[in-house]
């Protein structure tokens, strides 16, 4: 189709090879990066912006710092070093000029730089007889885009090698965009005046030109607050949506206790802290109402949530219902075995553990008793969700470390059930803002007291000169009778250098450092009757020393372990050692926790540091999401649905809590988003969240 005609007008769904600009190459590697529609291309935002106030003048740079700087280009060139030759450009900006130097250089950066140029280089400046710049970040400008001169702030586009290798830099990006606005229809906002006046928002059409284009500070955060609503608004849409679908699903009734839950309870070797009680009672609530439980128990490491999750599951199991809990690990699947047998020793509560490893025979006898409805109580693994694995009548389900599974795994099995309560379980502290992205269809309990008879952990931050001073430390320990955890970094168990180095840790301490104690090892690649074993000797106190991987991050529970040291701290996340921390100091006894730091920035000790100040689970979270985003909290699993452009979890508090209340507010008005003025919007969420959509009826 060839388009001359003036008046012609650009749709928003309209092939981005429309706008004038964009040829079939282009169109090509846009379509790499996600561009399809001209849509995309209105929401493919600036990476960042330059302006006056972060550009610095050559004659002001500082050494060592990171600078912004904008000029012309007067030089550009070959230039011979001792190695091999290396490309410099000249920048001046009437104040001074700086080189840039480029020691790995392409034909296109090469080719970039015409003297005449103007250009916005960043980087860190660099000094070598006078001041410099190496492998900068460049920008080229048009003559009149000079933030200095005009004020005007300069969106800088994220590039891809195909982009760049077809000339689309930040500079035609500009040029590309403006094209577009200039012949684009209308762009309606899915939200009515009315609402964008009750949440203070921009107009979508203005805050997509301004986001690319913004007049001034003031307007570009107005646009970014829009943008970012925008986002948030329609994530906590799918969750008020599913949450009033959850309210609707119909959860059978569990009225009483019952004789076996009330006989645990009085055989209990502790009295419930006031916080189990409380939520406890939430539980009951939930089991009494008729409606599907859809509960988090969130709380502290060792704050005692599997007699809670025992006493649970022995009222459902009364009612010859049957209850499945899984855990992320065999190890920590096993442990929740023997805690519930431990703590159920005396009353009439069959029970079986199910995962990978458990032998064929046995395996076939357990899902005769689930399919049978003999068997009420089932601990396992993944192996839960196997499609042979049939439930008489599953009525509950418990999730520990429930943020380690997918979704999907989550949804297999719940389908096993008829619409069977949950109640997931979580050690992970996490942010109220989080807390309501990741779970906010769900209701939460909050576990905030320890047992008063845990014995004090303290946390040191050790270097590696202080070694034996630890070494002496967990001797002393050991010569009374104590038990000591090391731990090894490794990050992922298919690292191999990671658990060579575990290794080797291990033959040193067994053999050279603590030859007169029981030395064992245990890591996530042993064959799981192995791990069994070890963990086993452990617990039994066959074991005093335990060399470890991260495998025993969650679960293990032996209150006679004192001491743990953590091998290069420097390469945990801070949630990571608190929640490996957590593994000490569970009994009356006062625990220590060792954090050796071997390398790392200079600001390691000080991160390493918050652990030694606070126990505080969710002020740690806090830190570790500042520090080092979201997705070390939740592990390699992210939800796929948590793709923002802008929106930020860190530092958008304020704006989530404000689109959570428009998004809840909206669906209580609007059940089923069925309203005229809510078209526009419904639409665009169905678009955004259909794969999301599986048990929300929208009518
Ligand atoms: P987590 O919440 O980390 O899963 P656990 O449920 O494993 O913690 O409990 C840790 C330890 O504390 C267990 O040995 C458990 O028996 C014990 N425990 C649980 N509740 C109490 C309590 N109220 N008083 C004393 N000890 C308790
Ligand atoms: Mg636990």
């Amino acid at each position: 189709m060839i388009v001359s005609s003036a008046d012609f007008k650009l749709g928003l769904d309209q092939p981005v090879q429309f706008v004038k600009g964009i040829g079939p190459v282009r169109a090509t590697a846009l379509a790499e990066a996600g561009v399809h529609q001209v849509a995309d291309l209105l929401y493919y935002f600036p990476r960042r912006y330059l302006d006056r106030r972060n550009v610095v003048l050559i004659r002001d740079l500082k050494v060592g710092e990171q600078a912004t700087i904008i000029g012309q280009v007067t030089g550009r060139g070959m230039r011979r070093s001792k190695s091999r030759p290396l490309f410099q450009v000249t920048i001046s900006d009437g104040t001074g000029t700086l080189p840039c130097l480029w020691f790995r250089h392409s034909e296109w950066i090469r080719g970039r730089f015409q003297v005449g140029d103007r250009v916005a280089v960043h980087g860190k400046v660099e000094f070598y007889r006078k001041p410099q710049m190496i492998h900068p970040d460049f920008d080229l400008l048009d003559q009149t885009e000079d933030p200095l001169n005009t004020g005007r702030i300069i969106a800088l586009y994220p590039g891809t090698a195909a982009l760049r290798a077809t000339g689309l830099d930040s500079r035609r990006f500009r040029r590309v965009i403006r094209a577009c606005w200039e012949r684009l229809v209308p762009v309606a906002d899915h939200f009515s005046i009315e609402f964008r006046r009750e949440y203070s928002l921009s107009e979508l059409a203005e805050a997509l030109r301004t986001i690319h284009d913004p007049l001034d500070e003031a307007a570009l955060d107005g646009a970014r607050f829009r943008l970012k609503f925008d986002e948030h608004f329609f994530l906590q849409l799918l969750m008020a949506l599913r949450r009033r679908s959850l309210e609707e699903l119909p959860g059978r009734k569990f009225p009483e206790r019952g004789e076996i839950t009330e006989s645990i309870y009085r055989s209990l070797p502790f009295q419930l802290t006031a916080a189990q009680i409380r939520v406890m009672r939430e539980i009951r609530a939930d089991l009494q109402s008729g409606k599907m439980m859809n509960r988090l128990l969130q709380g502290e490491v060792g704050s005692g949530k599997t007699v809670l999750a025992l006493l649970t599951a022995a009222i459902v199991a009364r009612e010859k219902c049957q209850v499945a809990v899984m855990a992320p690990t065999e190890i920590l699947a096993e442990q929740h075995y023997r805690a519930f047998k431990a703590l159920s020793a005396g009353v009439d509560l069959p029970l079986a553990l199910l995962t990978g490893g458990t032998p064929k025979e046995r395996r076939a006898e357990i899902l005769q008793g689930l399919k049978a409805g003999s068997l009420p109580l089932v601990i396992g693994t993944h192996a839960l969700i196997q499609e042979d694995v049939i439930f008489k009548e599953l009525a509950l389900i418990i999730v520990d470390e429930q943020h380690r599974f997918g979704v999907l795994q989550r949804g297999r099995l719940l389908e096993k059930g008829y619409y069977p309560h949950v109640l997931a379980m979580t050690a992970t502290p996490i942010p109220r803002t989080l807390a309501i992205t990741y779970h906010g269809d769900m209701d939460v309990s909050l576990l905030d007291e320890l047992p008063a008879n845990r014995g004090k952990i303290t946390t040191r931050v050790l270097q590696p000169e202080q070694l034996q001073k630890a070494y002496q430390l967990m001797r002393g320990e050991l010569q009374q009778g104590r038990q000591c955890f090391v731990v090894y970094p490794v990050i992922s168990e298919s690292e191999k250098g990671d658990l060579k180095a575990a290794e080797e840790g291990y033959l040193l301490l067994s053999r050279d450092v603590f030859p007169e104690f029981e030395v064992g090892y245990l890591h996530g690649r042993m064959k799981s009757a192995h791990k069994e074993s070890v963990m086993e000797a452990f617990q039994g106190g066959k074991l005093q020393l335990l060399v470890s991987t991260t495998v025993i991050e969650v679960g293990i529970d032996v209150p006679n372990a004192t001491v743990m040291l953590i091998e290069n701290a420097e390469r945990f996340g801070l949630t990571q050692i608190h929640q490996l921390r957590g593994r000490i100091g569970r009994g009356e006894l006062p625990g220590h926790c060792l954090l050796l730091r071997r390398g790392g920035a200079e600001e390691t000790t000080a991160r390493l540091a918050i652990l030694e100040r606070t126990s505080n689970g969710f002020e740690i979270a806090d830190e570790d999401l500042k520090l080092r985003g979201p997705g070390e909290l939740f592990g390699a699993r992210q939800h796929g649905y948590m793709k923002f452009r802008l929106a930020n979890l860190i530092e958008d508090g304020p704006i989530i809590r404000l689109a959570r209340q428009a998004a809840f507010d909206l669906v209580r008005a609007d059940q089923n988003l069925s309203r005229g003025e809510h078209r526009a919007l419904k639409q665009v969420f169905m678009h955004k969240y259909q794969p999301q959509l599986d048990f929300i009826n929208l009518r």
